[in-house]
Parts: structure tokens; sequence; C-alpha cells
């Protein structure tokens, strides 16, 4: 059924990476400038992500023995530089996720720039070496983005839907490798509720919005596929979703035919099949 499969290293199964985006309270001081800081309800639902969640699931990886990869923008990384550093000391990735989740559509292009860089900056100083992977806030990434991304050389993005097999983007300025995400894999539709963003969901139970990426696993084991799930600490990593995610994924490391692995690894083994994979090509801007 896929239509660009690919042959998982060690006779695996799957490729799998929980990725978790950690935004914290950069939604709320993205989404009011002028007083996000005083809104505390959003400020404390985010900041429950880094401080709480994640060393939860950090926990949960170490217990696991895996690797996996954080997105977290710049100014989070600086609010919250604990959070940054347990994560690398434990071997995971951290891929560039804006500066302070700021959508890429909503900026000019230049705009734009000057806060990727300023980002970048941040990742260097606090990570020793420029990220190799990106996802854009709310997936969305422009032309221009992707154009930055090759000029960078980024191993990949993790923005775009054209597949769900990791597939190859070419643009005008060269080629990246896309993993690409979906909706139907992401927590802000069964768990989110956060009107100052526009985005008030009927919260589901744990074991209900959990299902739909249990679901979304079982078609990609089934069929060899690419699985990554793109959670949020401050929605999944709450006590009784965590529960449920974690022991669903006990019997899938106990299962031992899925390759977990952070997502440049992903990356890296899909760019050296290059010729296997989908290719989706990006315009000119303004073609
Ligand atoms: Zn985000």
């Amino acid at each position: 059924m896929l239509l660009h499969p690919l042959t998982w290293p060690d006779g695996k199964r799957v490729a799998a990476s929980i990725t978790f985006d950690i935004d914290a309270d950069s939604l709320i001081r993205n989404a009011c400038p002028q007083d996000g800081h005083l809104r505390l309800p959003q400020v404390t639902q985010g900041r429950y992500g880094p401080t709480v969640a994640v060393p939860r699931i950090l926990e949960t990886w170490r217990r696991f023995g895996v690797r996996q990869t954080f997105f977290i923008p710049a100014w989070t990384m600086e609010a919250y530089p604990a959070t940054a550093e347990a994560s690398l000391k434990a071997g995971h990735e951290i891929g560039h996720h804006s500066w302070r989740h700021e959508d890429p559509m909503g900026l000019t292009d230049e705009q734009e720039g000057e806060l990727f860089e300023r980002a970048l900056e941040t990742h260097v100083r606090m990570t020793g070496r420029k990220p190799r992977g990106y996802r854009a806030p709310v997936y969305n990434a422009t032309p221009g983005v992707i154009a930055r991304l090759i000029g960078h050389e980024f191993l990949y993005d993790s923005s775009l839907q054209a597949d769900e097999m990791p597939y190859l983007i070419k643009a005008p300025q060269g080629e990246i490798i896309e993993l690409p995400p979906h909706w139907g894999a992401d927590d802000w539709p069964p768990f989110a509720h956060f009107e100052e963003i526009g985005y008030l969901m009927p919260v589901r139970a744990p074991s209900d919005g959990i299902r739909n990426f249990i679901e979304e696993f079982e078609a990609a084991h089934t069929h060899g596929g690419f699985y990554m799930p793109v959670l949020h600490p401050f929605l999944t990593g709450r006590l009784a979703r965590w529960m449920v995610m974690e022991r669903w994924l006990e019997t899938i490391f106990e299962a031992g035919d899925v390759w977990f692995a952070p997502l440049e690894e992903i990356a890296e083994f899909a760019k050296a099949r290059r010729d296997e994979l989908r290719v989706d090509t990006i315009e000119e801007p303004g073609a």
C-alpha cells in the first residue's frame, strides 16, 4: 500500500520517532506579545511542559533506552535551560522550532529570516552545533523557509505533508529530506483547549485521544512505514495521558520490531536511499 517503501535497518518493521515540541509559554507570549506574560493561566499551562512533563518523558525514554527528538523554540531553550541540558545529556536531538513560536506565514521573509538566525545562534551556543532538523510552528513552512533550511545545509524538515514516508523535497535552491507530520497524529486536536490562539476543542479522555496515535502506529506497522506522532509535553505529558501512552509504548518496546531513533538518524537513512524516495517539488516563489 505504500508507494515508496523503504527496507528499515536490522529487519525492523517500522521506523519510529515519538517527537515532542516543547513550546511551553512561547505560545501565549507570541500570541499576546503585549501582555502574554501577565496571562498566568496560559503561562503556567505552558510552563508545565518543561518543568513537569519533560522530566517524566525523559525518565520513560531512559527506562526504554531510546533516544528521540525534541523541537524547541530558542526562546524556550533560553527560558528553560535545564530542559535543553537534560535532553542533550540523555543523547536526544533538539531541532529548530523558530525563535518564539512565530508563524512564518504571518511574517515577511526578512522578519522570518532575522528570527530564524537568532534562534540558530541560541542553538549553537547552547548545544554546540547547528540543528540538523526543523519543524515550523503550526507546520507553516513557506518556500522561503525551505530555501533557508537548504542554505544552512539542514538535513531535514518536518513540516510538510505530501506523503506518509520520508520523501525528498526539490526546491530551486537544492534538496532536503522531508519527514512528514500530519494532523491525525498530532495531540492538539484531541487534547488542546487554548482560546487565546483560537483553539477550542472538546477535550477527549486520555485513552480516547491516544487511540489516534495507536491506530496510526498500527497502520505504519502493518505496511512497514514511518511513525512520527507530534506531541506536546503540556498536552500528552499530563499524568493520565502519559500513563496510557507509556503503558501502550511498553508493549511496542517489548515486541522489539520497531526502529526507534531520533529523526536525524531516520533522515540520514532516507538520504542514503535518495533514489528510492518520492520526490515533491517546490516551485520558485512567485512562479
Ligand atoms: Zn510548536
